[in-house]
Formats: C-alpha cells, sequence, structure tokens
C-alpha cells in the first residue's frame, strides 16, 4: 500500500533499521555543537557503518542548518538522508530544497503540549496531520511522522492521529517518548496496541530521563517496532535519547535481530563522536567505555585468561565490537593476569619473583597510587635483576616557550637509540607543544589517550604528577607516568617514558636496545 520496503526479511532472521539522530536530537545536546566539517564526518562515518537514515537536520532552524544538510544529502552516501520538519509547508519546502530522501515531520499530541505549545485543538491537530503529511508525500517518497509526546498522549487519540498519517500516505510512524517517561512494560503495551490498530510500520524515539532509553527501545522491537532510533554516545536533549552501540548490542547479541550495522566500527565511531562533541565517555559506559572489557581482579583476571565467558557475556566478546579487552593493575590484582602481562613483553618470572612483583604491585596501590605498565616493567625487571640494557629514547636538553602572544613552542634533543635528534614544534599550549616535539622524533604512530595530572602536594610549587596513556597503531593501550615540580616538564617525561614502553614491547628480545 506504501510502495517502500524498510526492511528486508531474508532467511528467518528478523530485521530492524537504525535511524541516527546524533546530527539533529545529538546535535541539541547542551553545549554541543559540531562544525561543518564534522557534520559531514560524522554523516560518512554513520553511513560507513550501515545506519539505515541519518537525520541530518532541521533545514528550517537557519540557513547555516540548510545548507549543512543540503551538503550531506549531496554526499551521496548509502544511508538515507532525512530532514526534520514542524508541520509547516515552509519547513517541509526547507527539506525538500536541501534534496533529502526522507522528511519527518511532527506535531505535539499530547494535551500538555497542544495546550501550552501549539495551542492548537485535537481536531486541528488531525486536521493539520493529514494535510502536512500528504503535503510530503506530494513531494517526497519517504515520509515519517512523529506524533510529538506520543508516550504521554491519551491512547484512543493517539491511534486516531496515527491513523490519520497513515492514511495521508506516511511512510513510518513515530512513537517519541519525548521526555522519557515511559517504562518497558506500557512501551510493549503501546507498542502492541499501535501494532494491532494501524498499518503502517512503527519506529521509536526513547530519551534517557530515567535511564530506560534503551530498554524501551529494545522492548518497543520486541513488541513490533521495526525501526530504532538511536544517537552515537547517547547525545541528545537533556539525559539524551537510546545510545547506538548498546540498542544494536542488545538486538544482535540478546535477541539475534539484525540491524545491518558493522559492529566491529562501534569503538571507533564512537571516539570520533566523542572528540568531536568534547563530551567523554565515562569508562563504565557499555560496550564502547574503557572498562567494558576490563579485568582487574585476580579472579575475573585468571577467569578471562581461561576463558573469555567467564567474566564476560561472551554472546559478545571485544573484538566483535572494535574493542580490546584489557587486564589491569591495581590492589585486586592476581599472579595469573601479572604473569600474562609480563609474558607479552617476554619477562618470564620465576614463581618467587612472580610473588614479590605481585606484592609489590599490590603495596603501591593500596597507598592509592596508580600502577602504571611502564611501573610494572621497572619493578619485574628490578625483581629479576634483568637490566633494560638503558633507555632506548635518553632525553638530553628541552626548552618551551609560551605566553600571551607566542605561539607556544617546544623544543628538544635526545639521543635516540644512541643518536642525537633534534626536533621542535608548535601546540596550542606548552604541554600540548612539548608532547609534539617528543612524538615528532620517532617515525611510530601513537596518539594520546589520556592525560591527567595531579598535584601531590599543595601551593604553587606543589610536585605534579602526570600519568598518560597511549595507543599505539595496532590498537595497544599502554600507560607511564612521570612526577617533577614542572608539569611541562613532567609532561614530556611521560611520553618519553611511554614511547620507551612501546620501544620495549616491539623489541623482540624484549629488552630496549
Ligand atoms: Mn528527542
Amino acid at each position: 500500500m506504501w510502495g517502500i520496503v524498510f526492511f528486508v526479511a531474508s532467511e528467518g532472521q528478523r530485521r530492524v533499521t537504525v535511524f541516527d539522530t546524533t546530527l539533529r536530537d545529538g546535535e541539541q545536546t547542551p553545549g554541543i555543537s559540531f562544525t561543518f566539517e564534522q557534520k559531514l564526518e560524522i554523516a560518512r562515518q554513520l553511513s560507513s557503518i550501515g545506519v539505515h537514515a541519518i537525520e541530518a537536520g532541521f533545514p528550517a532552524s537557519s540557513q547555516g542548518e540548510k545548507e549543512t544538510v543540503k551538503a550531506i544529502a549531496n554526499l551521496g552516501l548509502d544511508s538515507k538522508i532525512c530532514g526534520l520538519a514542524r508541520s509547516r509547508r515552509e519547513d517541509v519546502d526547507a527539506c525538500i530544497d536541501c534534496g533529502v530522501d526522507m522528511v519527518h515531520v511532527f506535531i505535539p499530541t499530547s494535551e500538555v503540549q497542544r495546550v501550552h505549545t501549539i495551542k492548537k485543538s485535537r481536531e486541528e491537530v488531525l486536521g493539520i496531520t493529514g494535510e502536512i503529511v500528504s503535503y510530503v508525500r506530494d513531494h517526497c517518497d519517504l515520509c515519517m511522522f512523529s506524533a510529538m509526546d506520543a508516550t504521554r498522549t491519551e491512547r484512543d487519540y493517539l491511534v486516531e492521529v496515527f491513523r490519520t498519517a497513515a492514511d495521508a500516505g506516511a511512510t513510518i510512524l513515530n512513537v517519541p517518548d519525548t521526555v522519557g517517561v515511559s517504562t518497558p512494560m506500557a512501551m510493549r503495551d503501546l507498542i502492541l496496541h499501535l501494532a494491532r490498530e494501524i498499518d503502517c510500520p512503527l519506529d521509536v524515539h526513547c530519551h534517557n530521563d530515567f535511564g530506560l532509553a534503551v530498554a524501551n527501545t529494545i522492548t518497543a522491537v520486541e513488541a513490533g517496532a521495526s525501526q530504532v532510533q538511536v544517537t552515537v554516545n547517547g547525545l541528545g536533549e537533556r539525559a539524551g535519547n537510546a545510545d547506538l552501540s548498546a540498542t544494536v548490542m542488545v538486538l544482535e547479541s540478546i535477541f539475534g535481530i539484525g540491524t545491518g550495522i558493522r559492529k566491529e566500527k562501534l569503538v571507533e565511531t564512537s571516539r570520533l563522536i566523542s572528540r568531536y562533541s568534547g563530551i567523554a565517555i565515562p569508562p563504565t559506559y557499555p560496550i564502547v567505555g574503557d572498562n567494558a572489557f576490563s579485568h582487574e581482579s585476580g579472579i575475573h583476571s585468571h577467569g578471562v585468561i581461561a576463558c573469555a565467558a567467564t567474566f564476560e557475556p561472551g554472546i559478545m566478546t571485544p573484538e566483535m565490537v572494535g574493542h580490546r579487552r584489557r587486564l589491569t593493575l591495581g590492589k585486586h590484582v592476581g599472579r595469573h593476569a601479572v604473569r600474562q602481562m609480563l609474558e607479552e613483553v617476554h619477562l618470564h618470572p620465576t614463581d618467587g619473583q612472580l610473588d614479590r612483583i605481585v606484592e609489590k604491585i599490590k603495596f603501591i596501590s593500596v597507598k592509592g597510587k596508580r600502577v602504571t605498565d611502564a611501573d610494572l616493567y621497572e619493578i619485574a625487571e628490578s625483581e629479576m635483576g634483568v637490566g633494560n640494557g638503558g633507555r632506548f629514547i635518553e632525553m638530553d636538553e628541552f626548552a618551551v616557550m609560551t605566553g600571551n602572544h607566542v605561539i607556544p613552542t617546544a623544543s628538544i634533543k635526545a639521543r635516540i637509540g644512541g643518536k642525537e635528534a633534534v626536533y621542535s614544534a608548535t601546540g596550542t599550549g606548552p604541554v600540548d607543544a612539548a608532547l609534539k616535539a617528543v612524538l615528532g622524533m620517532l617515525p611510530v604512530r601513537v596518539h594520546l589517550k589520556d592525560f591527567h595530572v595531579e598535584a601531590i602536594s599543595g601551593g604553587s610549587d606543589a610536585i605534579g604528577h602526570v600519568t598518560i596513556a597511549v595507543e599505539d597503531e595496532h590498537g595497544r593501550v599502554f600507560d607511564a607516568s612521570a612526577s617533577g615540580d614542572d608539569i611541562v616538564l613532567a609532561s614530556t617525561e611521560a611520553m618519553i617514558n611511554a614511547l620507551n614502553l612501546l620501544h620495549r614491547l616491539d623489541s623482540p628480545t624484549g629488552k630496549g636496545n
């Protein structure tokens, strides 16, 4: 009847489509504003991971927004490009001008929104709904219709509104939980009811005000919805929207429902959006957080070394989502994890040596100090009586210039594998310039993943302790630290420690040089 196939069921596996609104609802996250270039890059990334439709923006909101949506529509991506419109012809025209594949029109239907925002009666809303949906369909093949605040709309009236939209030619109906007040049971009931009453595919848009966005979204799918709206990293208004990674992985790994998403690019996608949005992902965030596959406790580390499914879901592995498993050092660390971490760098302690190494790590950890990978190797080598043959990179001279009218510049002279090297770099600040100068000396490609500085003592002459984590081109993450009363110098030394560590990991003997 609608002539549009939204998903193709194949070989008996149920499939749903993913509609991403990172560029629209996600960009409405307080404090976030993506640049034009970043938006294009995000759209390319979303298309490359298999997102079915991308809501690129709200063209009627500004000239800049309109140009962005148009540019995204012109990229020729595999994803369908959608523009948002209020239920006004000029908003729809703005979308059509951009050359989008789909127009998403919405109108408030709950009493609180009808009375306080658009000030329209129920009958007026029904009239506008039919009129605007047919107007969209006169100009565009795909029309998504949203009854804004659907979950707080009186049910019989909601059915009436949706039926009107479907009859006018809407190709999919969106059920938004605009203020995040639904629960899985309520959502199930609502979707079952709508699916019975209306012959049109359903889509859900859930907000996370009570932390239920993903739960409500996946429940809607269980009840029959055929499309999910998500954002990367759960960005969006207030507490955000359903997270793309978590929604996709529940559907795929737990329900066995296909989403068409290239799951192995989920971590990469999350990191890209984290970088562009300036909103860090908490380490405990599901799927993509740094700790999602990290283990510190002895019992857990021992378990996952023997069989990863002991203390991980198993039906979801780090490889599946482009993550990596990591054993970390701390007061709960066990012998198996430490032995494994040392064997990776070709250090093979005896049982007695291993006991003393573990003892020392725990001793340092209980005092509240973080034990880095670099510290572990130092401890192990001194305990095992093996020297590392001198450090691969040895800093000789270092200078940094900064101020309010100069570009922060750092220069460094060092011996690398015995040979003298000189390098300088500019940066956004002295630390940035210093780290770039150090990295510039070497051909290796590593990037700074985490930078943490803390003052050990009080006052302006406090000793600063800098801990950094770097990731190499193979996706290996390791950390190193340094202390001093000059944080620029301490940062530089921490980076040199990290690079020495990387060299040690890559040298076949497991030793520097
Ligand atoms: Mn929303």
